[in-house]
């Protein structure tokens, strides 16, 4: 199955991508953990990248689909894949139906997550991830069960994206709303656009999720 999940950042892509991931065994692709990832690795990719991400602004098409296009040919990728942050502007979604037009695959369904801006900002600025396993957690919504301990695998180390934070959160809304949103009448139009409420809680959201793919299933 290969799904597109959309949204706004902070909107919990991630959050149910990783989950779709556990669950269903496909293959998360987020272009912000690979970006994030070269930026960590001090790679020619992550040298550009840097002081774009940092700015709440979109990195070049070019890049984005010459990465993407090299992730879902990895052997993970052959069972399906869950694009969490990916396509992020309409060239791109239209290097996507290339891409899968050639690979003789298709999209099952485009999920889009519907938030209101204003619960954003207060959803990302609390956002930290496991160091070790990558698990996602919130100041307010989903703390650690025991303080300073990951829940699932027992690390004590702890990350925060350098861009989540108040000022950028503000450059990354107006970068979707400007370039990303307009993807939402391509899906539409194709007929594999479900919107789900993101406003509700993370197993409320799931089940939306879930219940999408049974029928799609
Ligand atoms: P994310 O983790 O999806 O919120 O992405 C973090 C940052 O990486 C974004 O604010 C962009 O700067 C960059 N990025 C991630 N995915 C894309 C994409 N598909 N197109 C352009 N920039 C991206």
């Amino acid at each position: 199955m290969n799904l597109i999940l959309l949204g706004p950042p902070g909107a919990g892509k991630g959050t149910q991508a990783k989950r779709l991931q556990d669950t269903h065994g496909i293959a998360q692709v987020s272009t912000g953990d690979m970006l994030r990832a070269e930026v960590a690795g001090g790679t020619p990719v992550g040298l550009e990248a840097k002081a774009v991400m940092e700015a709440g602004q979109l990195v070049s098409d070019d890049i984005i689909v010459r990465m993407l296009a090299s992730r879902v040919s990895q052997p993970d990728c052959a069972k399906g894949f869950i694009l969490d942050g990916f396509p992020r502007t309409v060239p791109q979604a239209q290097a996507l139906d290339r891409m899968l037009a050639d690979k003789h695959l298709k999209l099952d369904a485009v999920i889009e997550l519907k938030v209101d801006d204003s619960a954003l900002t207060e959803r990302i600025a609390g956002r930290f991830t496991c160091a070790s396993c990558g698990e996602g957690y919130h100041d307010s919504f989903k703390q650690t069960a025991k303080t300073g301990v990951c829940d699932s695998c027992g690390g004590t180390q702890f990350t925060r994206r350098a861009d989540d934070n108040r000022d950028t959160v503000v450059a990354r809304l107006e970068a979707y709303h400007r370039q990303t949103a307009p993807i939402l009448p391509h899906y539409a139009a194709q007929g594999t656009l479900r919107t789900v409420d993101g406003m509700a809680d993370i197993g409320e959201v799931a089940s939306q999720i879930d219940a999408i793919l049974a029928q799609i299933g």
